[in-house]
């Protein structure tokens, strides 16, 4: 029977993750993978986590299933975290939070949960977007519809996004990055969230904010400007949260799909049906991440601790960013790089053609994906420089 299955092309980030380890340049940069690193080009455990998982060790009690929706303090804190402590959407008893194996079983709940629910309703992603947001709605048989994020050049197009989201047929459903856009980086200000309020209100669209990166911005409130905004003004939306990045645990598959309704009844109803949707997907979800974020945030300690190490991760991939335009000053690529340090987020999109991405790699072991998108946390003191002259020769 299995004879007649084909073979198919991995993950292009994975393939690119071999080739790097395989290449035996002692120069040898990796700008592909989506993972933070420090200036030592390591992805350390968080001194937070470690010690939350010090603590677990004496008082975790038992390893019996947690439900479909998780724990749920992690669920009321990961709600504050993201809608605010004060917000009114919590004190009303309209937000719902299930707990889910990472940012993409998140997303994958919501589309079964909206392909179930609200059979008929296209999602429109931006483009570009993060690649598995096609791959995870495609794989639920959601119906997929794109608006542009960005012109020829690379450049964030706000005009052109908000253009688009304007002729979107009424109820259907609009992604929207919370912060640090996946791939590009660009994300709206204050003052264009408003007027992405506006249009979603006009078009009665139901918003999914993916927020995978809440911290690595411009802080864990202010990332959360849109967000909240929205959930401020609006009846209904639903938010799929991530702990991978801003806590560093990746592998311990952490994160929350978040549904808002206009009243407490409307979400208990939406609520039971998440917990089938789980059931039917997984069960439970894993429960160590959630343990580790719920130590954490249930102590003031070791709350001020994640802070601190949240806010040295952001400095630095912000530290970065300047570093890399101020290496390229003396090629006189300074200006035509400028627009990187308006950018938020581990992701840059860089401008650089697939052409210059491979010779980058070919001559000079620079690892990028074909986009052109760079994780710009793989720069350090070490390598910035030679990063930079290699950048101004393959543009040169
Ligand atoms: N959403 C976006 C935009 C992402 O970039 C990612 C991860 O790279 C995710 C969701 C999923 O994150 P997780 O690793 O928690 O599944």
């Amino acid at each position: 029977m299995f004879e007649s299955i084909e073979r198919v092309p991995g993950d292009a980030i994975l393939g690119l993750i071999q080739q790097f380890k395989d290449d035996p340049n002692p120069n040898k940069v990796d700008l592909g993978v989506g993972v933070y690193r420090d200036e030592h080009g390591n992805t350390p455990i968080l001194r937070a986590v470690k010690d939350a998982e010090k603590k677990l060790i004496d008082t975790e009690q038992t390893k019996a299933y947690i439900g479909s929706h998780g724990d749920p303090q992690y669920g009321e804190y990961i709600l504050q975290t993201v809608l605010g402590a004060d917000s009114k959407v919590l004190a009303a008893n309209r937000a719902s939070a299930t707990q889910s194996p990472g940012g993409t079983g998140a997303l994958r709940l919501a589309a079964d949960f909206l392909v179930s629910q609200l059979p008929g309703k296209a999602i429109w992603l931006p483009n570009p977007t993060w690649p598995n947001h096609l791959g995870v709605f495609e794989a639920a048989r959601l119906e997929i519809k794109r608006y542009p994020y960005v012109d020829d050049n690379d450049q964030f197009d706000f005009d052109a996004m908000l253009k688009k989201l304007k002729s979107i047929p009424k109820g259907d459903i609009v992604l929207l990055h919370a912060c640090c856009h996946n791939p590009t980086g660009f994300d709206p200000s204050q003052d264009q969230w408003h007027q992405i309020l506006e249009v979603v209100q006009d078009r009665e669209l139901l918003p999914l904010v993916d927020f995978a990166y809440q911290g690595f911005g411009d802080g864990l409130d202010e990332d959360a400007y849109g967000v909240r905004l929205l959930a401020d003004h609006l009846d209904e939306m639903v938010i799929t949260q991530s702990c991978s990045k801003n806590f560093g645990i990746y592998r311990e598959r952490t994160g929350c799909f978040i549904a808002i309704a206009k009243d407490e009844e409307d979400m208990q109803d939406v609520r039971s049906q998440l917990a089938t949707t789980a059931r039917e997907n997984y069960s439970n979800p894993p429960a160590h991440g959630s343990a580790i974020v719920a130590t954490i945030m249930g102590s003031a300690e070791l709350t001020a601790a994640w802070h601190r190490e949240l806010d040295e991760m952001r400095d630095r991939i912000n530290d970065v960013r300047q570093k890399l335009v101020e290496g390229l000053k003396p090629h006189g690529l300074a200006d035509k790089f400028a627009f990187i340090t308006d950018q938020r987020g581990m992701f840059s999109y860089t401008g650089l053609t697939e052409d210059q991405v491979n010779k980058l790699r070919d001559e000079y072991s620079i690892y990028m994906v074909a986009s052109g998108r760079a994780n710009v946390a793989g720069l350090n003191d070490d390598n910035i420089e030679y990063v930079c002259k290699a950048i101004a020769d393959v543009v040169g």
